[in-house]
């Protein structure tokens, strides 16, 4: 981990953000991507080669190792200037933590380092048609036929469903001693019996989410990440430091609109006096401007905990739900107060609102979020939904 002062840290990644955003025009290629939606390669390797992929990742990894909450100003910095698009392409290798910690020395060398380069992706299948939030119901098979998996099943709703290069697959994997007997496969895309689609979005269109079908395919036991049947631990650990480094994302991008909004409403004219004179319009922005910045340090108060090893998934989980939420409240006024253009595309707001949708569906739902969050307050039910 990096020997210099958080805060030192924290403002020359804030700079090094401010000024990639600005060569890189990040903002207008957010807007872009949303008209026409692709996986931006270009900015993938950017990231990489500034140092911006791979922020909480251990050094022994190939990382930078930043403590949770320097990484988690960062994140709200690059939404702040690129929307969520650039902030989460800036945690995907977080979302392979899986590979880089329980993956073997070969499969970190030749998929996790070049996407540390933001040269390859590695995507995410959990996600199936009969179980989301319910993960335990996952019904996708992992045989083992002698040096061999054999998978079978179909994964939807994953993030670059036709453009990862290679996919971490959880799957059940008969015979497993531990339940719910998950087990984590690195499943290169490109093996015969692999079938991608894409479904259109609301929102993150560059993801091109969609479905991917493995039928008998066959992939080397080599490619196990960690134990049979463990999987489910090792995600949960991810999951936890995920939502938490989520909700700074979508509280940046939030941050923008914001002051976009309130600068708009101090110039903007109706009945004789800027919009900013009515109560009905002042009122709520200055409840906003709060809850984010209450969202803000509750966010930064959960990273800090979790990078001294006494972080709790529940804090996590409310973390995620209370950002996002503040994010959505605050967005939905961008777009009211801006008015009739505001519904439009010629402000940004409407795609920061469809993107941050996302933001409570996505890496356990809000409900969820609860659930996990409530599990914790009231150890001994047994109501076990979810995650
Ligand atoms: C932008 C985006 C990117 C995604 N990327 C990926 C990806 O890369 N890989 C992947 O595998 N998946 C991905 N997903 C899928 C996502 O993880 C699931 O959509 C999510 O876990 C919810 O599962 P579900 O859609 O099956 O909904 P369901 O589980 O069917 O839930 C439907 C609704 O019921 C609620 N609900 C369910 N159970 C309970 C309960 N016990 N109590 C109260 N409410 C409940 C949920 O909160 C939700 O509102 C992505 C989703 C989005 C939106």
């Amino acid at each position: 981990m990096s020997e210099l002062d958080p805060a030192v840290l924290t403002a020359q990644l804030v700079r090094d953000v401010d000024d990639l955003a600005g060569r890189l025009h990040l903002a207008r290629r957010y807007a872009h991507l949303d008209e026409h939606p692709r996986f931006p390669w270009e900015e993938f390797r950017s990231l990489g080669a500034h140092g911006l992929l791979g922020l909480t990742v251990g050094a022994k990894f190939g990382g930078r190792e930043f403590p949770l909450p320097v990484a988690g100003a960062a994140l709200h910095r690059l939404a702040y200037r690129g929307g969520t698009a650039f902030a989460k392409l800036a945690l995907q290798p977080e979302f392979s933590s899986v590979l880089a910690e329980h993956g073997s020395t070969t499969l970190r060398e030749t998929y996790f380092a070049p996407m540390l380069a933001g040269k390859l992706l590695v995507g995410n299948h959990i996600t199936e048609p009969g179980a989301g939030s319910d993960a335990a119901s996952l019904r996708t098979t992992a045989r083992r036929r002698g040096a061999l998996y054999v998978l079978n099943g179909t994964k939807t709703q994953a993030a670059f469903a036709v453009d990862a290069h290679a996919a971490i697959v959880y799957a059940r994997s008969p015979g497993a001693p531990d339940s719910p007997g998950l087990t984590a496969i690195l499943v290169p895309q490109d093996l015969p019996g692999i079938h991608r689609s894409t479904t259109p979005d609301l929102g993150e269109k560059w993801m091109r989410r969609g479905t991917v079908t493995y039928a008998d395919v066959e992939v080397p036991e080599d490619y196990r990440l960690g134990e049979e049947g463990r999987a489910f631990d090792y995600l949960k650990d991810e999951l936890t430091r995920e939502r938490a480094l989520l909700a700074a994302i979508y509280l940046g991008v939030a941050q923008a609109s914001w002051e976009e909004t309130v600068a708009y409403v101090g110039e903007r004219e109706a009945f004789g006096r800027a919009l900013a004179r009515n109560q009905a319009v002042s009122f709520p922005l200055v409840e906003d401007g709060a809850n984010l910045e209450a969202a803000g340090l509750f966010v930064q108060s959960v990273l800090g905990e979790l990078q001294a090893g006494r972080g709790s998934a529940g804090r996590a989980a409310v973390a995620k739900w209370m950002a996002t939420d503040a994010a959505l409240r605050t967005l939905d006024h961008a777009i009211q107060f801006h008015g009739g253009r505001g519904y439009s595309r010629e402000f940004p707001h409407e795609q920061r609102w469809r993107d941050v949708r996302s933001g409570a569906i996505a890496h356990g739902s809000s409900e969820i979020m609860h659930h996990i969050a409530a599990r914790e307050l009231w150890p001994k039910r047994t109501d076990s939904a979810a995650g």
